[in-house]
Parts: C-alpha cells; sequence; structure tokens
C-alpha cells in the first residue's frame, strides 16, 4: 500500500479501516539466502538495499526485542557529514544524500530536517582545526562554512557569550545536516524492506551461530534454529556477545549513553548545536522539547541505563552553554549501549570465517549513517566486495596499523 495525500483522503472516505499494518509477523523459514542479526535501523536499512539495490529478498532480520527499541530509537536524531579524514568523510556524505532523498524512496514520512548544524569553536587551535575540517569537507564536495562570533551569535543569541568561561569564538556550519525522527525511520526501512518480501522476525534471539567445515550454516534462536547461506551481524551494542558465538574477539568495547527530553517549549533552537568546550549536543524536537546529550559513561555496560554522575556533567554542560537551560524541566533520560571501537570509526567487512559478514564500531554517530550503512554492507554481502566509500572500514586496520581516528585520541574507546 502507497502511502499519499490521496490515499489519506480515500481512508478518511471509508472510515480509516481500510490500512494495513506496515509490516507482517511472520514466523520464520527453515533457511534464507542472507540472516541479518538486528533489527535495529542497520539491519533494517541492509534489508531494504539488498532487496531493493540487489534483487535478494529471501532474507530475515531476527530482532530480540521489537523493532525501534535499540538505539535507533533512543538516539538524539542527528545527522552530519562533517568529517576529516578520508575514510569518513565520503561514506558519511553518501549517507547524507541518501538521507535527503529518503522518504521519497521509501514512501515514509522520516520527518527528516536538514536545520543545520554549528560546531563551536573556543579557541584559536580549535578554529585552526574546524578550518581544516571545513577545508576537508568542501574538497570532497561537502558544503561547510566558517562563523565568527558575530554570525554566531546573531544565529543563537541565547548562547553564552559575555560570561563564559570558555568564551565562544564561532563555529564550523554545515546547513545541509539536521535530525530525522529515529524510530521512523526504523519503521520506514522496516515496511520498505518487508513490502520487497524480507521476512522480520521480531522477539526472536539469536543464541547461536552454526558452523560447519568452517562456515556458517545458520543460527540457533529462541524460535529454532534458522539456515542461511550467508550470516551478516548487526547489534550495534551487543556485537561482541553475538560476535563471541562465532569466537570473534573483536575490537569493541560496549559503553553506555545517555539522552535527556526537556518539557516542551517554543520554538527556540532552530538548528543543532555542538559545544566545542566539552561535549554537549542539543537541539529542538517538533514537538518542543529540547534533546540532549553528552559524553558516555566512562566504564563498559551492557545496560541500557546511565548512572547519575553523567547526567550532572550533561547539565552543568548544556547550563554553561544556554544560561537558560537551568530554568526548564527535564521529561525524561535514557540510555542506549554504544559499540565503541579502538578508533571511533565503523566497521563494514567480511570477517576471517567465509559467509560471515561484519557491521559495527557505531560509536556516538551510527543514526546518521543508517542509510549509508546499510547500502553498503548491502553491496558487500551482495557482490562480495567493499563499496567504494567503505573500502577503508576494514575490520583489519588495527592490526596493519591504518586506524581512522578521527578525533587523534588514541587506541581508546572510551574517549572517541
Ligand atoms: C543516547 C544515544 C544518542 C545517540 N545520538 C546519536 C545522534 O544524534 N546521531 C547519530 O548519528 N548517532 C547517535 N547515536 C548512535 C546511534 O543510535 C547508533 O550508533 C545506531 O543506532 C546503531 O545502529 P542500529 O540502529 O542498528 O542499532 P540498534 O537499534 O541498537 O540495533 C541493534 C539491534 O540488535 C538487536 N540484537 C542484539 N543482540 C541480538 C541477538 N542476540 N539476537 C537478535 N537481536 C539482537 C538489538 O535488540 C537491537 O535492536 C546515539 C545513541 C544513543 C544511545
Amino acid at each position: 500500500m502507497r502511502y499519499s495525500a490521496l490515499s489519506i483522503l480515500k481512508q478518511a472516505f471509508s472510515g480509516n479501516r481500510g490500512w494495513k499494518p506496515a509490516w507482517r509477523e511472520p514466523e520464520p523459514k527453515p533457511h534464507y539466502d542472507v540472516v541479518i542479526v538486528g533489527g535495529g535501523g542497520h539491519g533494517l536499512s541492509t534489508a531494504y538495499y539488498l532487496a531493493k539495490e540487489h534483487g535478494i529478498t529471501n532474507v530475515a532480520v531476527i530482532e530480540k526485542g521489537y523493532i525501534g527499541a535499540g538505539n535507533v530509537g533512543r538516539n538524539t536524531t542527528i545527522i552530519r557529514s562533517n568529517y576529516l579524514l578520508e575514510g569518513n568523510e565520503p561514506f558519511y556524505e553518501l549517507s547524507m544524500k541518501l538521507w535527503e532523498g529518503l522518504e521519497q524512496d521509501f514512501n515514509y514520512n522520516a520527518m527528516v530536517s536538514q536545520r543545520g548544524i554549528v560546531n563551536l569553536f573556543h579557541s584559536d587551535g580549535q578554529r585552526d582545526a574546524y578550518a581544516r575540517r571545513g577545508n576537508a569537507m568542501m574538497i570532497h564536495g561537502v558544503d561547510a562554512q566558517l562563523l565568527d562570533r558575530e554570525q554566531v551569535r546573531r544565529m543563537m543569541p541565547y548562547l553564552n557569550f559575555d560570561h563564559a568561561r570558555f568564551p565562544i569564538l564561532g563555529g564550523l556550519y554545515q546547513a545541509r545536516a539536521g535530525t530525522a525522527r529515529h524510530d521512523a525511520v526504523a519503521w520506514g526501512y522496516a515496511r520498505g524492506a518487508d513490502s520487497r518480501g524480507v521476512d522480520i522476525i521480531q522477539h526472536c534471539e539469536v543464541t547461536g551461530i552454526r558452523r560447519e567445515n568452517g562456515r556458517v550454516v545458520g543460527v540457533e534462536t529462541t524460535k529454532g534454529f534458522i539456515g542461511c547461506n550467508k550470516l551478516a551481524l548487526a547489534a550495534a551494542g551487543n556485537t561482541t556477545t553475538v560476535g563471541r558465538m562465532a569466537d570473534l574477539e573483536l575490537p569493541i568495547e560496549t559503553h553506555v549513553l545517555q539522552a535527556f527530553v526537556s518539557e516542551g517549549l517554543k520554538p527556540m533552537i532552530d538548528n543543532v548545536i555542538t559545544y566545542g568546550a566539552g561535549h554537549f549536543y542539543i537541539s529542538q524536537s517538533d514537538k518542543g522539547g529540547l534533546v540532549f546529550g553528552a559524553d558516555i559513561d566512562y566504564y563498559s555496560s551492557y545496560a541500557q541505563r546511565g548512572n547519575l554522575a553523567t547526567v550532572e556533567h550533561t547539565i552543568e554542560e548544556g547550563v554553561s552553554l544556554i544560561p537558560g537551560l537551568s530554568r526548564t524541566r527535564v521529561l525524561r533520560s535514557w540510555g542506549g549501549v554504544m559499540d565503541m571501537s579502538m578508533d571511533g570509526s565503523p566497521i563494514i567487512d567480511r570477517t576471517p570465517i567465509d559467509n560471515l559478514y561484519l557491521n559495527c564500531g557505531w560509536c556516538y554517530g551510527g543514526f546518521k549513517a543508517t542509510p549509508a550503512s546499510g547500502f553498503c554492507f548491502a553491496h558487500l554481502i551482495a557482490r562480495n566486495e567493499s563499496h567504494n566509500v567503505a573500502r577503508f572500514l576494514r575490520l583489519d586496520r588495527f592490526e596493519r596499523g591504518f586506524p581512522i581516528d578521527e578525533g587523534g585520541k588514541g587506541p581508546q574507546p572510551n574517549l572517541h
């Protein structure tokens, strides 16, 4: 069923009785060409592009919870492609271009809003680093603009300019960046994949990976054994536990990241802002809530909840950037588990096991990558070779000495 203004009108005249569920609830088949573990944004977009771009439709996405319960429905919804390094920039720009046509492509309203992002800088050294990053973006054909203090003040007069410990000197602006409604992205991809024949199996946990003669033959699940020709892992924060089922020791640590939303306010912040003197980011949802977050909780954990020290730290940073924030009430906070890689960049690659494919290491930034991640992972699974823009995102880059350390922080996952 295609969604359109006409279909809304038709349904309105027939008492809205003709709407169908957005995807089916099938029982698993005994065997698939491709099984994807993880029904988050990346697993669902991979299934969608496998079907749409490569005609591979005998696919199952196995999800232990329900669609949207993982990080894809927990993030702060920021999308952008403002990267410095060769290994990252073309990949994230492909994602940005896919975001720009996504809603037409999968016929679903994902509320993609290109409201712009400003990365604030607070020192001369930081200005130089952002100028370099902006230049690298423009060399790759991506929009970037370096703003001075007065330009930033005109755009965001409510920031703390005059009494700040770390005064704002300017910002790096990407106008095409913005936000998208996170769970609608999962629903849109799920619906698009399902309508092309992909089975989405919810409430089904993968508990083992069965191998014979060095190849994967299928997965043990809470709904029984499911055979497959190819197995693709897209389990985000649970990558290490799922990887261990195939004896993979991965360069990933799992950490909690928290997010917060305030009570609904009148329109106040019309873009995305990141604070350069700490690590804080904020935007305003279309419902009016201020959506914000900061650093990860620094210890490893698989629990989808964080601790109060990070709550305090986040609010301190927010109030030092926007003093008026101290008078708003926080409505909710929650946590998600992040697959932090050793260099802060993702992995989309084959594994030492011939027909086992890996998609992980998304750290804080995997939501914006959802379209390109699925597009490139589907390409890898279908053709057995990396897509050109994902060719640097290899599993063996750590042992070969080619990390993609965007933040220049070294091999410490909790610092990326
Ligand atoms: C608080 C927070 C804020 C964030 N903010 C941003 C942001 O603003 N911008 C941005 O780009 N990124 C952001 N991120 C990161 C982004 O959300 C993640 O990197 C991305 O969503 C991870 O990919 P995913 O959507 O596939 O993950 P998930 O949605 O977590 O999908 C993985 C799925 O695998 C399933 N699974 C795991 N183990 C098994 C198993 N054994 N069997 C079956 N299923 C299994 C899980 O249940 C889960 O649904 C944020 C993350 C958090 C938590």
